[in-house]
């Protein structure tokens, strides 16, 4: 039975990207600059799999959620230019793809704002939402994130619907993730990073992610994706996405219908923060 925390919206589907390029891994390890394959793998992302992506979602009039690294966004600003005309969401993503547990405060904050600034620069108003690098928030990010006018976070597996977090005197939302929706779990084959583990195939990669897709779809609630582009997603020998958009998009768009005619979106794919007034009013928890 669904729990209709929507009102009439039976489930709603927020597909959302992080956009990292070559950012987490030159964070990570500064020398990995001198490995051409490593970043031309990287690089990918931003330059060839993020415009596929952008078309892909164009052909369904989806809306999505794009967390980009401060840094990635001064050298593709282009690119985030046509993230924002084509109406998708950009969200924050540190600069050089910082994971706030690795810092103290005072860094944290100044990654923070750094971010903020570079992408108040694109849309001209701060950024909503909020993603930590490796989906590792500190002791100090809620309330920091609270303190800069954030409306949510999208780090924690505390639910698998969106809930409310305590930061401070105010209250955020978490659109949670977990490792299983992300394509990372499945792809992540880097031997720059000796990670060697076989890559999964898309169809076992689509049904792991169709099954979670009807349990939620079942139940009322809301289902978050997350990609990486410089994985198998963005690439013609993964059409995971593609074929997931089309079959669930066939098989569940006359059920997503069931929308108020006044909802901001026409379809049932929205950029995270679509849902917020929905989620500040009446919290599934
Ligand atoms: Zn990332």
């Amino acid at each position: 039975m669904a729990t209709n925390w929507l009102g009439k919206i039976r489930c709603a589907v927020m597909l959302t990207f992080d956009v990292d390029g070559v950012s987490s891994r030159l964070h990570s390890n500064p020398n990995f600059a001198k490995f051409p394959s490593l970043m031309s793998m990287l690089e990918f992302g931003p330059s060839v799999a993020t415009p596929r992506i952008l078309e892909l979602l164009d052909s369904y009039d989806i809306k999505g959620s794009f967390f980009i690294p401060g840094y990635i966004v001064e050298t593709h600003e282009e690119l985030v230019q046509k993230i924002v005309s084509h109406g998708h969401e950009l969200g924050h993503h540190g600069y050089m793809h910082e994971p706030p547990s690795t810092m103290d405060k005072q860094q944290e904050e100044d990654v923070l704002d750094q971010g903020i600034e570079i992408l108040k620069q694109i849309t001209g108003h701060a950024p909503k939402g909020y993603r930590s690098p490796s989906f590792e928030l500190s002791e100090h990010s809620l309330s920091l994130l609270a303190s800069r006018d954030f409306l949510y976070d999208s780090s924690l597996m505390g639910d698998d619907s969106p809930y409310t977090l305590d930061a401070g005197s105010k209250q955020l939302v978490e659109i949670p993730v977990h490792w299983s929706l992300d394509d990372g779990a499945y792809w992540n084959f880097i031997p720059a990073e000796n990670h060697r583990f076989p890559p999964m195939s898309p169809e076992f990669v689509y049904n792991a992610w169709s099954e979670a897709f009807l349990e939620i779809y079942e139940r009322g609630g809301a289902f978050c994706g997350y990609r990486r582009s410089w994985y198998r997603s963005g690439r013609r020998h993964g059409p995971t996405e593609s074929r997931s958009y089309h079959r669930h998009y066939e098989q569940h768009g006359s059920n997503f219908q069931n929308r108020p005619q006044n909802h901001r979106y026409g379809y049932p794919f929205c950029p995270a923060a679509a849902f917020l007034p929905a989620l500040q009013t009446q919290s599934p928890k």
